[in-house]
């Protein structure tokens, strides 16, 4: 019964030093990763969307042509230049 007793004992503190040690070493791993998330940020993955100054549609701005500072969905409508909303 206690040599029953003492494995159980000894299963349960090498689960649980086990469990102890991950964690801290996830820990660890957290904190060291951290910064380098803080230094990405999700704006990245969504990109900005940006509005044509001439026909008003909404396209991403990595797409639009910038011209004297507004941008357009196309070259044709940065030639037109923009139109008066109404
Ligand atoms: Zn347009």
């Amino acid at each position: 019964m206690g040599k029953t007793l003492f494995w159980i004992v000894a299963f349960l503190g090498g689960l649980l030093a086990t469990r102890v040690l991950a964690q801290l070493a996830a820990k660890k791993m957290h904190n060291d990763s951290l910064p380098k998330q803080a230094n990405t940020p999700r704006v990245s993955e969504t990109e900005a969307m940006v509005r044509c100054a001439h026909c008003g549609v909404h396209l991403p701005g990595s797409e639009a042509i910038t011209k004297e500072g507004m941008s357009f969905c196309s070259q044709a409508h940065a030639s037109l230049g923009p139109r008066a909303p109404r």
